[in-house]
């Protein structure tokens, strides 16, 4: 979507460096964090929210890249997050998952 900015850094736009990266989901620190470890995993393909008709394989794989990803940094205890409206604190129309930890990220971010 062009006016999507996690559109635009899921294609590189940016040069925002990829925790992870493959050919369906990428995964960034949050620009805001509000704990040690804030990490958001973003589909390449553009759904506004959880509210969207999401092919039931990528809100699997979604979940997948957070464990993948926790488990390639060391990150045992975490909150996962999905905002969903504008009440309910969505303000990027994108869907993606928020992993939060207080744990501390090695020296591989
Ligand atoms: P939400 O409020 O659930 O929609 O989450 C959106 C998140 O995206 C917020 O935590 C923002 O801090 C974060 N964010 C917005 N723009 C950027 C950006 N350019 N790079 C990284 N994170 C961003």
């Amino acid at each position: 979507m062009e006016d999507c900015i996690f559109c635009k850094i899921a294609k590189g736009e940016f040069n925002t460096e990829f925790i992870y990266e493959d050919s369906e989901v990428v995964v960034f620190k949050d620009i805001n964090p509000i704990a040690p470890v804030h990490l958001l995993v973003v589909p390449k393909k553009h759904y506004s929210s959880l509210n969207d008709d999401i092919e039931p394989m990528l809100l699997s794989k979604l979940l997948l890249t957070v464990k993948k990803v926790t488990k390639q940094l060391g990150i045992d205890e975490y909150r996962t997050v999905i905002n969903t409206g504008e009440t309910a604190g969505q303000s990027v129309f994108h869907i993606h998952l928020h992993i939060v930890s207080s744990e501390k990220l090695g020296p591989i971010c």
